[in-house]
């Protein structure tokens, strides 16, 4: 049983459901519902009793794209705990490619992430190499950083105080760093934070990082001990848009991926392609007049 909830373009969604369904069908999946999800909502729900998600997804993207889209084996419910990547995913930037800027560094620190976002670097070593380029930078360079250069994503406040409202705990867990994650976490309402922590002494970075690297382990594990202290019933939500996200996303009941790296995306059972992070709060069917803003 796949149940597909689905947001695209209103006048794009009315010219191509029917043939959507045609595509489904021809394939021999079989479609025993397609309705709006609730009065008012952009939800389209789609009921594939027997369908596989790869036929599902490659028509989705045929007919749909961009869209946003959860897909799941059982009717979504308000997740219990939601876990999330920061950068370029609770906020807009990421956070060691502006610190670099204060640097003069920018171009350099922001290839190599890029890189490591997109899955072709080991994210730990790549991680060492940039913080290593920053040694000398003032600390208060963290703060302006803050200060000047960091906004969160659209809807992503609200997202957190409406699944917050609605009994759910909330994680940050980043491979950035506390520096910029605990203001972050304390301005979008997360209650707990799992990051690196940048090195400092007398007033400039060392180059280095103090304890364990918070990587794509990391975050799997988090999510796991997380939801395992919530019970077995757990559902969880996690969002991210880079390749050390993909452990985490996998592993949620629902992973999300948002304005993702391909291979995250390809991890998931949810993308967020065209809206912004209340299209998480649509797919799970909480309609817009119970968000907290
Ligand atoms: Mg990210």
């Amino acid at each position: 049983m796949l149940i597909v909830r689905l947001i695209a373009d209103a006048a794009h969604l009315s010219a191509t459901v029917d043939a959507a369904i045609a595509d489904l069908e021809a394939q021999g999946v079989r479609v025993a519902g397609a309705a709006m999800l609730q009065s008012g909502a952009p939800v389209m729900e789609l009921d594939l009793p027997d369908a596989g998600e790869e036929a599902v997804r490659a028509v989705l993207d045929r007919h749909f794209a961009p869209s946003d889209v959860l897909i799941a084996d059982h009717p979504p419910v308000i997740p219990h705990l939601f876990i999330s990547d920061m950068d370029s995913t609770m906020i807009g930037q990421e956070c060691i490619d502006e610190l670099a800027d204060f640097a003069n560094l920018k171009p350099q620190i922001a290839a190599i992430t890029e890189r490591a976002m997109q899955g072709e670097l080991d994210f730990a070593s790549a991680l060492r190499e940039r913080v290593l380029l920053l040694k000398g930078l003032s600390e208060t360079a963290i703060t302006r950083c803050l200060d000047e250069r960091i906004a969160p994503m659209a809807g992503a406040a609200t997202l957190v105080a409406t699944l917050k409202a609605h009994g759910c705990r909330t994680v940050l867990v980043t491979g950035g760093f506390h520096q910029f994650a605990d203001p972050v976490a304390d301005m979008l309402g997360f209650e707990h934070v799992v990051a690196n922590r940048l090195e400092v002494a007398d007033g400039a970075l060392t180059g280095g990082l103090v304890g364990p690297i918070c990587d794509s382990s990391t975050k799997l594990a988090t999510l796991i001990e997380e939801a395992a202290a919530i019970g077995t019933h757990a559902r969880s939500l996690a969002t991210g848009d880079g390749a050390n996200d993909i452990p985490m996303i996998a592993a949620a009941s629902y992973g999300v991926a948002y304005h993702a790296k391909p291979k995250a995306r390809a991890a998931a059972n949810g993308w967020v392609d065209r809206g912004d992070l209340t299209a998480v709060l649509h797919l799970l069917g909480i309609p817009a007049r119970d968000w907290v803003n």
